[in-house]
């Protein structure tokens, strides 16, 4: 493998790399690059489109396909059809409690902290492996057009994303074999394809208006010295095309005097009308009305029928453009650009209602709106090449630092090409009842166990009073300051327990090392996150044994004796499992001990266990 230049100071790469943008979207995605003129441009496939819908398809042969090809699934196949899969990145289930329905495909029914699973007839998957099929997709494309090996990437998430959302992003990013060099708000990428940020002298305050499928993002931005400073966010991680489809959908349901829950059941139905929605909605950018029959249905909307059906939707956006606007300090007068991102602000009357919003402000809405992103991070990876000296790279760090975890894992809190100073915080659990001493152990690398890492401090918060497994919450406090010295800070936040320790983690390393760690993560990406997946299964499986065997002593006298023995025979089967190191079998039998237990949990369940189950556990 060639060696890669690195400017320690900089992070940044030497000017041959080769550097693609992402824009990872909840319902589509796109890869863009920098021409030799400088210019942004999304890479289309052979049939000239440079969408890639954010859709996987498993096919009974254990196949995987990717896209528009994925899509034509969704009606036939919706269990093996995964979409929206970013809604799950990062996520646990009690993130997402209600939503179940909303998806076509199977989610796994368990009330842990872990991240969420997603079985595909006997596989299970974490939102991380299926994003990663999709930048798998994106990365062959642009190897295809570029004829040559892509190992490098920005990718961007939107605004509100959390620590774990953008950890989980990276994360995908690793399992397609990419080195993701960072991670950019999708509201900067934007302003960026405008060319907005470019130049120094420029001051302007802007608002980022992005409705795309299912999500809505307002972003006001302040521009000072080509440094976009976030004032305000707000928006709606359930708001988007896809309810314009849904009000489009039940709209036809009710013309055509169906009933909404048979409809809804029938899941191959409901798929259907909802892509004739997408595409009728669509027509309706640029057509009066529409007059259809198909199927034995009438799919006619006129465009004031649409408008009215979409009103309540696009007003909710528009309330949080308040709410972002009131949250900056600003007044309307005081914001000079909005810029239009998404494909819904195709639609004209979102176009419409957002102008008289931001009256009299610049209007930059002439760049394909589904495209703004991904050019906007094309510009970005341009950037971070060092391709553009006329922009100062800050002091970042070059290598990521975090904690161990159970299993030993690295917790990440800080992450590579980080701008310094910067500090981050999590909080963390025990997986031991009555644990007084805390250990916290500090690590610098890019590998997924900490034992392939370097060790750079450790400690223990002492005297914290005993509690039971899951209770005691430790949040650990990372700042890095500008000079490279990091301050690790441990509390546990019920008793007040503390201790900070002080460590320099460029001290004694050299840049050949600091290449060196990086050049084996990337050799590794893959068997990493596999080993880690792996060991997130067991940790959490064996979690699960814990905690359900101390459930049945504790109320042996409320279970029936069938209740007993079975769940005796399903934590068996479990541990047997377990010794195979084989995910799919440990994660059938977690989900089997689940569903055996879940009904008399229910019945009996203390809120204690409800409470120890929070939390990522060190
Ligand atoms: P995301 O960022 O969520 O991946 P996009 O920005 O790609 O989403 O936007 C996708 C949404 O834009 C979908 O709901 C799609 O139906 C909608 N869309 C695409 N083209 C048009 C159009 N011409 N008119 C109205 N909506 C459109
Ligand atoms: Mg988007």
């Amino acid at each position: 493998m060639a060696k890669v230049g690195i400017n320690i100071a900089t992070g940044s790469l030497q000017k041959e790399e080769l550097i693609v943008g992402i824009d990872l979207g909840t319902t589509n995605s796109l890869v863009a690059f920098i021409n030799s003129n400088q210019e942004p441009y999304a890479l289309n496939d052979m049939d000239g489109f440079t969408i890639v819908p954010s859709i996987v398809h498993f096919t009974a042969a254990g196949e995987v396909i990717v896209g528009n090809e994925a899509k034509k699934h969704l009606i036939e196949d919706p269990q093996n059809t995964v979409y929206s899969v970013k809604r799950l990145l990062g996520k646990s289930f009690s993130d997402l409690k209600n939503i179940q329905q909303y998806f076509g495909y199977k989610i796994l029914d368990q009330e842990t902290e872990g991240l969420i699973k997603i079985r595909i007839r006997d596989k299970y998957y974490t939102a991380i492996e299926i994003s990663a099929l999709i930048l798998k997709e994106l990365k062959a494309r642009a190897e295809h057009y570029l004829k040559t090996p892509v190992k490098r990437a920005v990718i961007t998430v939107p605004a509100y994303f959390n620590d774990s959302q953008r950890q989980a992003t990276r994360d995908a990013g690793k399992l397609a074999g990419l080195d993701v060099l960072r991670i950019v708000n999708e509201p900067t990428a934007a302003s960026l394809a405008y060319g907005l940020g470019l130049d120094k002298n420029e001051h302007q305050v802007l608002a980022v208006y992005d409705l795309g499928g299912g999500t809505f993002d307002i972003s006001i931005l302040n521009l000072h010295e080509g440094i976009f400073e976030v004032l305000s966010t707000n928006g709606d991680t359930f708001l988007g095309g896809d309810d314009f489809d849904k009000a489009i959908v039940n709209y036809w349901i009710f013309e055509n005097k169906k009933n909404l829950d048979e409809v809804l059941e029938d899941k191959s139905l409901s798929q259907w009308l909802r892509l004739k929605a997408e595409e009728i909605k669509k027509r309706l950018s640029f057509e009066e009305n529409i007059v259809l029959q198909e199927n034995g249905w009438q799919l006619n909307l006129t465009q004031s029928k649409f408008n009215e059906l979409i009103l309540p939707f696009v007003d909710r956006s528009i309330r949080c453009c308040e709410k972002a606007l009131a949250d900056s300090g600003l007044s309307l007068t005081e914001i000079n650009n909005v810029v239009f991102v998404g494909g819904s602000t195709r639609t004209p009357l979102v176009k419409q209602q957002v102008k008289n919003f931001f009256k009299g402000t610049i209007l930059f809405d002439n760049l394909n709106p589904d495209e703004v992103v991904a050019l906007g991070a094309a510009i970005e990876a341009d950037i971070l090449a060092g391709n553009r000296s006329d922009i100062l790279l800050l002091d970042v760090t070059p290598l990521s630092l975090g904690i161990e975890t159970l299993g030993g894992l690295m917790d990440t809190l800080i992450p590579r090409n980080s701008k310094i100073p910067t500090k981050a915080a999590r909080q963390y659990t025990t997986s031991i009842d009555g644990q007084s001493n805390i250990k916290i152990t500090v690590f610098q690398g890019e590998r997924d166990l900490v034992s392939e890492n370097r060790k750079l401090a450790t400690f223990e918060l002492k005297g914290v009073p005993a509690m039971p497994a899951g209770l005691p919450k430790v949040e650990v406090g990372f700042l890095l300051n500008a000079d490279g010295i990091l301050t690790v800070m441990a509390k546990e936040l019920r008793s007040g327990v503390s201790q900070a320790i002080e460590v320099k983690p460029q001290y004694g390393l050299t840049d050949n090392e600091v290449e060196k760690m990086l050049m084996d993560s990337l050799e590794n990406a893959q068997k990493d996150v596999e080993t880690r997946m792996v060991v997130e299964a067991i940790t959490e499986a064996k979690q699960l044994v814990y905690l359900t065997e101390r459930f049945l002593e504790k109320n042996s006298e409320m279970l029936r004796s069938d209740e007993m023995e079975g769940t005796r025979q399903k934590i068996e089967n479990l541990a047997s499992a377990l010794a195979t190191n084989e995910k799919d079998a440990i994660l059938h039998h977690h989900e089997a001990l689940n569903e055996f237990t879940a009904p008399f949990a229910e019945r009996v369940m203390d809120k204690a266990i409800a409470i120890a189950m929070k939390g990522k556990k060190i």
